[in-house]
C-alpha cells in the first residue's frame, strides 16, 4: 500500500495526486535556495544549498503535515565571487525570474503558502523581490523569503569571532552535517576587510556583525579585494557541537514560522475605487 501523502516530505517523491493532496491539506512549500560557490579551501561548493535544504528537511520531518521540501535551487547570485575558481554565477534577473516561475507554478496548483529558505547571503535581495512578485502575481497564494540564519539571531551568541562566509557558522554546520567534506587542515582565519565594514550604522540583534550585510548600509565589493583565501571569518573556531546547536536553533525557528505562516488567513482584496 502506498504511503500516506503526509509521510512524504519531498515533492520530488510525490506523484501528482499526492502533490494535489498536499496542496489541499494546506502544507507549506519550502524552497531551499543556495549557491554553487567557492567556500574557502576547506568547504565544498554545495555548502549554501546543502545547509538550506537540510534545515528544510529537518523542519518537514519534525511536522510533515505542515510542510514539504521542494527540489533545491542550487545556484545563486554571486558574480562578486568569480575571481575565485568554482563559483557558478546566475544573473540576478535570471534568478529572480526562475524562482518566480517555481512559485507561480506552485500557486497555480493550489499551494497557498510558499517559503523561500535562503542559505546564501547575496540571494537575500533577489529572493525578497521574488517572494513579493509571487504573492502579487498569484490570486490566492502568499510567498515569504527568509535567510535561515537571520531568523535565529541568537545563534550569533555562540560565536567566538566575527563571521561572514565559510567561517565559524558554516564550517560548524558542515562539521555537524557533512564532516567528510570538511578539511579543517586547510581552514584559516581571514578577515581582510576588517577596516571596511560599516557596522556603525545598525547591526543584527545580538550585536554581532555578519559580513558586509551586517548593518543598514548595503555594499558588496569584489570578494578578491577583501579576502585572500575566499573565507571571511574564522573557521578554526568551528566545532560539530556548535553546528548542532546552530542547526537546531535555525530549524526550530523555521518550524515556528512555518506554523505561523500556514495559519495566516488570506483575506479578499478590496478595491476602494468603487
Ligand atoms: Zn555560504
Amino acid at each position: 500500500m502506498a504511503a500516506l501523502t503526509q509521510e512524504k516530505i519531498f515533492y520530488a517523491d510525490m506523484s501528482w495526486p499526492e502533490t494535489n493532496a498536499a496542496a489541499k491539506d494546506g502544507r507549506v512549500a519550502l524552497i531551499p535556495v543556495g549557491s554553487t560557490e567557492q567556500h574557502g579551501p576547506h568547504l565544498p561548493t554545495k555548502t549554501d544549498a546543502f545547509i538550506a535544504e537540510r534545515i528544510c528537511v529537518e523542519v518537514a520531518k519534525r511536522k510533515p503535515a505542515a510542510s514539504f521540501v521542494m527540489p533545491a535551487v542550487g545556484y545563486g547570485y554571486n558574480e562578486h565571487h568569480l575571481d575565485f575558481p568554482a563559483t557558478i554565477h546566475i544573473n540576478h534577473e535570471t534568478l529572480i525570474r526562475f524562482v518566480i516561475d517555481i512559485g507561480k507554478s506552485l500557486a497555480h496548483h493550489g499551494f497557498a503558502k510558499i517559503i523561500l529558505v535562503n542559505g546564501h547571503g547575496s540571494n537575500s535581495a533577489p529572493m525578497e523581490i521574488a517572494a513579493r512578485r509571487i504573492t502579487l502575481e498569484s490570486e490566492k497564494s502568499l510567498c515569504a523569503s527568509l535567510d535561515y540564519l537571520a531568523i535565529a539571531p541568537e545563534v550569533f551568541e555562540l560565536l567566538e569571532g566575527e563571521d561572514a562566509h565559510a567561517g565559524e557558522i558554516e564550517t560548524s554546520l558542515m562539521l555537524y552535517l557533512d564532516p567528510d567534506n570538511v578539511d579543517m587542515g586547510k581552514a584559516t582565519r581571514d578577515w581582510g576587510f576588517e577596516k571596511s565594514k560599516f557596522v556603525n550604522y545598525g547591526v543584527l540583534p545580538g550585536g554581532k556583525s555578519f559580513g558586509t550585510a551586517g548593518g543598514s548600509v548595503q555594499f558588496m565589493d569584489w570578494w578578491s579585494r577583501m579576502s585572500d583565501t575566499g573565507t571571511m571569518g574564522d573557521p578554526t573556531r568551528s566545532t560539530e557541537e556548535k553546528g548542532r546547536k546552530i542547526f537546531d536553533a535555525c530549524s526550530q525557528k523555521l518550524l515556528s514560522f512555518v506554523e505561523e505562516f500556514r495559519a495566516r488567513e488570506i483575506r479578499e482584496r478590496v478595491d476602494h475605487h468603487r
